[in-house]
């Protein structure tokens, strides 16, 4: 039993979670072939994917990082994009790792930010996809799993930030934010 969670409900088990990333990097494979790439993983939640992902692809690549930052729990906060520790994207391919694609809004904002720093071309890359939940056009490149409308935890994903270790992706139930919220 995870610490503060009364139910834990498994939606990704941790071989789906990696037949999952062996999927979606042959796509990325297949994709780019033999092209180098510069892959910038959106901190803080890609930190697991982009790690078991950069490992089973095959193109020379630089890997770098940015920060965003939109929740407070499962409140939706302003969203703030920190680049300071990326690397130079100038005239390269890029390639941006993101946990989840929700309302869009984080992957969008941040492709723009990078998009003026003059890349050669920008591609996305995510674990999970929420269904139905967009509002905006654009849409990943890759996307591993299709996932129903419930907060997500573990491989990565937080609530207050706890839980990314989990090396599963599990729902938390309102019970389990209340007894979250508590601290215990
Ligand atoms: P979007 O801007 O697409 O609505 O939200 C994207 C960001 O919100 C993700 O990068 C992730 O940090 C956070 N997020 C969205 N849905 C969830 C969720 O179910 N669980 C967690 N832990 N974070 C989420
Ligand atoms: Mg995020």
């Amino acid at each position: 039993m995870i610490r503060g969670l009364k139910t834990v409900k498994i939606l990704l088990d941790e071989q789906q979670l990696n037949e999952g990333v062996e999927k979606l990097a042959h796509s990325i494979n297949q994709s780019y072939g033999s092209r180098p790439l510069t892959i910038i993983g959106i901190m803080t939640g890609s930190v697991i994917l982009l790690a078991d992902l950069v490992r089973k692809l095959d193109m020379p690549m630089r890997v770098g990082v940015l920060q965003t930052t939109s929740y407070h729990g499962t409140q939706r906060g302003p969203l703030t994009i920190d680049a300071d520790m990326m690397l130079d994207v100038t005239q390269r391919d890029v390639l941006l790792i993101d946990d989840i694609f929700d309302t869009g809004h984080t992957l969008t904002a941040v492709v723009e930010k990078v998009r003026q720093l003059g890349p050669k071309s920008i591609q996305s890359a995510v674990l999970l996809r929420k269904t139905g939940q967009q509002q905006v056009a654009g849409q990943p490149d890759f996307i591993a799993f299709d996932i129903p409308d419930e907060f997500v935890v573990g491989y990565g994903l937080d609530y207050n930030d706890e839980y990314r270790n989990l090396s599963y992706i599990a729902c938390l139930e309102p019970e389990d934010l209340a007894v979250s919220d508590q601290g215990s």
